[in-house]
């Protein structure tokens, strides 16, 4: 039987109908689109069965599932290796065509360029999008062509670039749904994938509190923020939509948004710093890596009320607040000497908004090892960073019930461990 000519849209880090370029492009193509969703096993099997994170995704493709249901499409969900599965796929469809937006993560690279091989010799013609960041990859860099290391004439050079663009556009989908494949694909449950329901959640994203962000942001028990983070990452909204909005609205909380592609262009540019210091000449820094202190500060047991409090923030949700992200990361660095990459993977397993571009810039950034990081002989001081930040211990006491009756002794004693830190950077970098 002659197989169905078909084009193929491939969802990654994009799960919305709505704004997305790839998939724009896709139902202009001349045959009909099947939307496709690969659990990938290369990640899925280093997961906890219960990973709010996969029960995220899943919720997100039931709900783009119903919305094509009702134009008579439905969702292709598969689970595998991704190359098995595209082999698979050319067996069962003419794969004439196939769209995606690029992602910039050194493992998502080489897993394109392997699909795109089988891809070309199945003679299948691929098209992929910039969706994920306003700007991406070589266009927002130095005079001399290179990338931009220190965020602030980052920042000031894609302003320029963006308000020539002002607004960017968004993508219309919706008038070409009548060019989706009709199907009718069984949808999987979070059971037939592996995981089961998890008791963390996904909050939703709000907008409405950004009046005052520039002054309430950094006060972890003001609910000021907008939770868009995990958004992002997976891409239940678009970019666009929200720098349009954020450029309208609100600088400082646009300026949030530029970090972040700030670091995907670091990212992208430099990718040893997925496990590497950007700073080589940190590399001869003496870490203690005592084990037993790593347990107290996963844990929440510091004896450090902020420290303690931003951790169990996030074992319980998921979550941590931006001021207590950074309290807790310089904590471990500095008063630990534990190094970075491990706070860094313990987030990557924590964190529902996990980034490997903004989880690795953010904590090379406080163990001072990053690109325009934190200068190493700059210590938080939990206590006063307390005092300042929450002063009437709102947080602390949200996340650390027993507070009132008495608080543990601390780990390490500050002035100790801060003139420990300086000693120990000071007599490790390489001059
Ligand atoms: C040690 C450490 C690790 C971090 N790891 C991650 C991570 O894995 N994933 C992640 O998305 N953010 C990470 N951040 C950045 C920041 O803490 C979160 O983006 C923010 O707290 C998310 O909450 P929000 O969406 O309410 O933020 P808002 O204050 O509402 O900010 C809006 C958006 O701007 C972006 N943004 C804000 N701050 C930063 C930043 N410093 N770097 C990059 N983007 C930023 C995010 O996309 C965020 O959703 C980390 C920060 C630190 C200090």
């Amino acid at each position: 039987m002659a197989k169905t000519a078909v084009s193929v849209f491939w969802f990654r880090r994009d799960l919305r109908l709505e704004d997305n370029i790839g998939l724009y492009q896709a139902l202009q193509s001349e045959f009909p689109v099947i939307p496709l969703f690969i659990f990938d096993e290369a990640i899925l099997d280093s997961l906890p069965k219960d990973d709010a994170r996969v029960a995220f995704i899943h919720e997100s493709l039931s709900k783009i599932n119903s919305q094509l249901n009702e134009i008579g499409s439905s969702l292709l969900i598969k689970k595998g290796k991704t190359l098995g599965v595209w082999q698979e796929l050319i067996t069962e469809f003419d794969i004439k065509e196939v769209f995606f937006n690029k992602d910039y993560e050194p493992f998502a690279i080489n897993r394109d360029e392997a699909i795109c091989q089988l891809l070309e010799t199945n003679k299948s013609i691929i098209y992929s999008f910039k969706d994920q960041v306003i700007f991406e990859e070589k266009e927002i860099t130095k005079a001399d062509g290179l990338p931009y290391t220190v965020y602030t004439p980052y920042k000031n050079k894609w302003l320029e670039k963006f308000n020539q663009l002002k607004p960017v556009w968004e993508y219309e989908t919706s008038e070409l749904f009548s060019n989706f494949y009709k199907s009718d694909f069984a949808f999987p449950s979070l059971e037939q994938i592996g995981f089961v329901k998890s008791s963390i959640k996904v909050k939703p994203f709000t907008l409405n509190n950004l009046e005052n962000y520039q002054e309430t942001r950094d006060f972890p028990a003001v609910d000021s923020t907008s939770y868009l983070s995990p958004h992002l990452r997976f891409g239940t909204v678009s970019i666009r939509k929200m720098v349009n909005f954020a450029a309208k609205t609100n600088d400082t909380f646009l300026s949030e948004l530029i970090w972040r592609e700030f670091f995907m262009q670091i990212l992208f540019h430099f990718p040893k710093v997925v496990t590497q210091n950007f700073k080589s000449d940190y590399d001869g820094i003496q870490w203690r890596n005592n084990e037993e202190d790593f347990k107290r500060w996963c844990s929440g047991n510091t004896g450090y009320p902020m420290v303690d409090a931003g951790m169990r923030q996030l074992n319980e949700t998921g979550y941590m607040h931006n001021r207590v992200r950074m309290v807790v990361a310089s904590f471990l660095c500095k008063h630990l000497l534990i190094q970075w990459q491990w706070g860094e993977a313990y987030f990557a397993e924590k964190l529902l908004d996990y980034d490997l571009s903004a989880n690795v810039g953010n904590w090379q950034w406080a163990a001072g090892t990053g690109c325009d990081a934190a200068p190493y002989f700059r210590v938080f001081n939990p206590d006063i960073q307390l005092k300042k930040f929450d002063e009437k211990g709102i947080y602390i006491r949200k996340w650390i019930p027993e507070f009132d009756l008495g608080y543990g002794q601390p780990v390490v004693d500050h002035a100790m461990a801060r003139d420990r830190a300086v000693a120990t950077y000071k007599a490790g970098i390489l001059k």
